[in-house]
């Protein structure tokens, strides 16, 4: 026994072994030449990954949610409007916090397993004049994809401010910030960018600083405050010297080194190896006469893949079995039906060794559940696929 086991959930993932060597780096100061070099090049590097050459990127200690905090402590002022669109647990998120801000919440929420239409959210924009909407690429209890760049459009045409909650989709997912001309694009360091938990990292558009810039109220939450942040960010930029809160040190560095190897293996070519082991292991699953959640494949996500536990079969003890396999998979998340599915993350690093290793870890589990299937089909598909 090597007392390792394969984390296959989506979040925090496995981590590059170059990524976790550099966290260890002695810690530098703050402002120590070395460091802000590598700020720097962490906030650029950004820019490539998010396809936002004009974009400012903002790196903050935190989770996602700080990244949601933010964006909606910044962008969103007391009675104004919010459209969020949602697809799952991280949608109603959204509007928890956008609340939080004085802001008035419509949420337009997809039935289980589907996506809002375009034509819902463009009759509702047509409504009031909203400030912004949201939009969660992937929503990581659903493992439903959203294709933001129509949504983007929309908003655009309505003079709405967009805001993607890409925190499992980012370096995961298609993404073209400004093509797109999405506003805001925000994740964390745990998911597909590949740093362990703990930074919250956001890319704002040259209309999202406008619009903070002339906002009447002062932003309320004042750790989320871009006016203490953008200084520091722009200066790290330029190679300079700034504080306003201790930076992450660490996982700034592993940042830079996640980014790096992102960026050195192209970020289309990683976008294309999360679809094909994506789509390939969705077959596997299908092959095993399994549901996933999303209607259809279409709106399934690459980054993890939602299951829904066969009938007659304990949730509880198939993920005992695939642990005892020394796989780690997760259990479902929406409280609708937190105990019918579970959850398997497939992004950042991962392999189709990983993957396969998932397939006959399920395969072991379902067997001894006395589910009925040909045993070895799953593996058997996901490799001819992926050849
Ligand atoms: N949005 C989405 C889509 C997520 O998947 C998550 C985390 N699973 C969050 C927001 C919140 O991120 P965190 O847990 O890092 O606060």
């Amino acid at each position: 026994m090597k007392g390792r086991k394969l984390l296959m959930i989506p979040g925090p993932i496995e981590f590059e072994p170059e990524v976790l060597r550099s966290m260890s780096a002695i810690t530098t100061s703050h402002v120590a030449p070395n460091f802000i070099e590598i700020f720097g090049n962490t906030l650029d590097l950004m820019k490539k990954v998010w396809m936002a050459p004009e974009g400012q990127p903002f790196v903050v200690s935190g989770s996602g949610t700080f990244a949601m905090e933010m964006a909606a402590a910044n962008l969103i002022e007391s009675g104004e409007n919010a459209l969020v669109i949602s697809t799952g647990y991280f949608g109603e998120r959204f509007k928890n916090i956008l609340e939080r801000y004085g802001a008035n919440v419509t949420l337009l929420k997809a039935p289980i397993g589907e996506i809002v239409h375009l034509e819902d959210i463009e009759k509702e924009l047509k409504k009031k004049p909203y400030k912004l909407l949201t939009i969660t690429h992937v929503d990581t209890s659903t493992g439903i994809l959203v294709n933001p760049k129509p949504i983007a459009e929309l908003a655009k045409k309505y003079n709405v401010l967009s805001i993607l909650d890409g925190v499992c989709s980012v370096a995961g997912e298609e993404i073209q910030q400004e093509e797109w001309e999405l506003d805001i694009v925000l994740t964390a360091s745990q998911k597909a960018i590949g740093v362990p938990p703990g930074l919250a990292l956001l890319v704002a558009s040259k209309k999202a600083i406008q619009t903070w810039k002339s906002r009447k109220t002062p932003v309320s939450n004042y750790y989320a405050d871009w006016a203490n942040w953008l200084p520091i960010m722009k200066a790290y930029q330029d190679r300079k010297p700034s504080y306003f809160g201790t930076p992450a040190v660490n996982l700034i560095v592993a940042l830079e080194s996640s980014l790096k190897i992102i960026n050195s293996e192209g970020i289309q070519v990683r976008i294309e190896r999360h679809q094909k082991l994506a789509s390939s292991f969705r077959l596997a699953i299908s092959a095993l006469g399994l549901k996933i959640l999303p209607v259809n494949g279409n709106i399934a996500a690459n980054t993890l893949t939602a299951i829904y536990y066969p009938k007659g079969v304990n949730g509880k003890i198939l993920l005992k079995d695939i642990s005892d396999f020394d796989i780690i998979l997760a259990g479902g998340l929406l409280s609708e039906i937190k105990g019918d599915y579970f959850r398997v993350g497939h992004m950042g690093s991962v392999s189709s060794r990983d993957l396969i290793a998932t397939l006959s870890a399920l395969e072991y589990a379902l067997f001894k559940s006395g589910y009925k299937f040909e045993t070895g089909i799953s593996l058997k598909t996901f490799q001819y696929l992926i050849i």
